[in-house]
């Protein structure tokens, strides 16, 4: 009972509109959990909150309210979504907004917001602007952006062997987009086996199917992936009526028939991509799969970068730069800040730009007056690119960053960024972050070009995980561009050791590369070389499990020589290596075809 009635004067309730309205009036800032009436308040914050009160408390300026989102207006946003939310009021203005309960985030701002209010009170600086929370967050969350989803369609298309030896793809492509539809990616290649039992899973029990799998890893097919855009729900049964099993032809045969007596009806309806096919008889040449789950889990198979894109309609990658002086002097401070406002690193690359490379990056500030300055901050030591991923990671990051004069930031934005990781006599900021969508996708592609490397599985892991190791390189996003089973020669592992030659285990280490099959593969992504050394995790096994434990060798290895992967060291080490063991490989091509995530 005590403590109950000890948590209601720490936190003021707040049911109705005209307590939300009295609560704005509150001095300095108030930290407002924003529940649903069936889920309560959270009560996991409740002691940090006590202990800030009681050691932030004393000038009145700190306060905390509980606000049931169904009653208040500028709340309603946030209506049936259940993660705990925390809005910021600052002097009545709402200004920031925490999602979940991320203590050490909770704990940061509030004493930050507190000190500034301070130093304002105080004189010591002017009130910064205040930038009202971008209620933006409402409308998307009105729209229920699970439902759109829902409706945006995917369908992997399969040009079979036969159909891409006759030249067939351009006249079905033309087709396909004549009909409306849009092609959002293409590749063509020898599907694996796997990839084949996969996709006709439904045919497994056919009589000649072995002669049919047998016949599609004769030569290369060609994949589509089609998108139907925003479909309205009346195209979706007349989809399905097409999709019951063996029934294809019969069924079809029955709606043309329909449409012959709705001819005008029909008409104006978008027919499916199995419809648009027939017409133009290119159905028997290729294989379609319609149905929205399915569809969704091969493009996951087919094209794992471009299904983990379209894994939530904001999702966003931005590039974020660490300039040298930061990253020297602050390096893990600035590493866990992003971590807790709520980005992931996607991937991560510490370079040492050139000169040449500086100017390219910079090129549209290369008349600006302090182009020099950049130049030599820039090329003075490494610098750490980040890929950042969040929901609206663009907006979200430059908003941290704050003014992009040091000064400025100081003065109107001491809690920004680039405020808080100034460093003493760096002449420029040490932050920086992509505009706009387009710029962050050519600014990743500059510090995260696509590559291709060498990886194999070896031999005691391929015994043992091997299914389990190639899901792993998928999720992770790589594109497995060839692989192949085969016996590793000592040749060829003396090659891919080449700068192992000296040392005391290098003869045992070839021997056990070349005692059993090995799986080796071409990698293409993003970074594909560093990104592929990272999933691996570091050569010794134990220190793996220490420091990476999700890393493949964390899991995988028996010990330091069987440790289950090999990888790359650079891209022209990986392509001597890929020439050795796959022949002439077009890797420039390999790379055109990567779609971008
Ligand atoms: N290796 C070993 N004993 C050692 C160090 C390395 O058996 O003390 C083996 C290990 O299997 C490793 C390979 O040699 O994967 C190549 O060594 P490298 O330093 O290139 O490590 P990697 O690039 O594979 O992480
Ligand atoms: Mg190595």
């Amino acid at each position: 009972m005590a403590s109950k009635k000890k948590e209601i004067q720490l936190q003021a309730v707040v049911t109705n509109q005209a307590q939300w309205e009295e609560m704005l009036l509150n001095k300095g800032l108030t930290v407002v959990d924003v529940y649903q009436g069936w889920c309560g308040p959270c009560k996991a914050v409740m002691s940090l909150f006590r202990k800030l009160k009681n050691e932030y408390g004393e000038d009145n300026l700190l306060h905390f309210a509980v606000a049931e989102v169904e009653n208040i207006v500028p709340l309603l946003p946030f209506k049936d979504k259940c993660e705990p939310k925390f809005i910021f009021c600052l002097n009545g203005v709402m200004v920031d907004l925490v999602k979940g309960a991320n203590g050490p985030l909770l704990n940061r701002k509030v004493i930050a917001f507190i000190e500034q209010e301070r130093k304002i009170i105080a004189g010591e600086i002017l009130r910064p602007e205040l930038q009202e929370l971008v209620i933006m967050e409402e409308k998307e969350f009105e729209e229920e952006p699970e439902e759109e989803e829902a409706v945006e369609k995917y369908t992997v298309v399969i040009i079979k062997p036969d159909a891409v030896a006759l030249e067939k793809v351009d006249k079905i492509k033309e087709t396909i987009v004549g009909a409306g539809f849009n092609i959002m990616a293409e590749e063509e290649k020898t599907l694996t086996e796997e990839q084949i039992r996969d996709f006709y899973q439904s045919k497994s029990e056919e009589p000649d199917f072995e002669d049919f799998v047998t016949f599609m890893l004769s030569a290369p097919s060609h994949i589509l992936i089609v998108s139907e855009g925003k479909q309205s729900q009346h195209v979706m049964p007349y989809l399905q009526t097409l999709e019951e099993e063996g029934e294809e032809d019969k069924e079809w045969e029955m709606q043309e028939g329909e449409e012959a007596m709705h001819g005008m009806q029909k008409m104006h309806e978008k027919p499916g991509l199995k419809g648009a096919l027939e017409n133009h008889e290119l159905l028997n040449v290729c294989d379609i799969q319609d149905s929205v789950e399915e569809a969704s889990r091969q493009l996951a198979f087919f094209f794992p970068n471009f299904a983990k894109s379209k894994k939530g309609p904001d999702i966003e990658r931005t590039l974020a730069l660490i300039r040298p002086a930061l990253l020297r002097e602050r390096r893990d401070s600035i590493l866990k800040r992003i971590a807790e406002d709520g980005f992931e690193i996607a991937m991560q690359r510490e370079i040492v730009l050139t000169e040449a490379q500086a100017r390219l990056f910079y090129k549209e500030h290369e008349n600006e007056d302090y182009f020099p300055i950049l130049l030599e901050e820039m090329t003075s030591g490494p610098t750490l690119a980040l890929a950042l991923v969040q929901e609206r990671a663009i907006q979200k990051w430059r908003s941290l960053l704050g003014p992009k004069i040091v000064e400025e930031a100081k003065e109107q934005c001491p809690m920004s960024l680039r405020a808080e990781f100034a460093v003493d006599n760096a002449p420029i900021n040490q932050l920086h972050g992509s505009t706009t969508p387009d710029q962050a996708q050519r600014e990743l592609e500059f510090f995260f070009p696509v590559e291709n490397t060498l990886a194999v599985i070896k031999p005691t892991a391929l015994e043992e995980h091997k299914d389990e190791i190639i899901n792993k390189v998928k999720q992770a996003g790589f594109i497995i561009s060839e692989m192949k089973e085969t016996q590793i020669t000592p040749e060829m592992a003396a090659q891919f050791y080449k700068a192992q030659e000296n040392q005391p285990f290098f003869g045992q280490l070839v021997d056990y590369m070349s005692n059993g099959p090995s799986m080796v593969m071409i990698l293409t992504k993003e970074n594909a070389v560093e990104d592929w050394r990272k999933l691996m995790g570091p050569t010794d096994p134990e220190k793996a499990k220490e420091t990476n434990p999700d890393s493949l060798r964390a899991q995988f290895a028996k010990d330091i020589l069987r440790n289950a992967v090999h990888g790359s060291s650079n891209e022209e080490q990986a392509k001597t290596a890929i020439d050795f063991v796959f022949g002439d490989v077009d890797l420039e091509s390999l790379k055109q075809k990567y779609v971008y995530v």
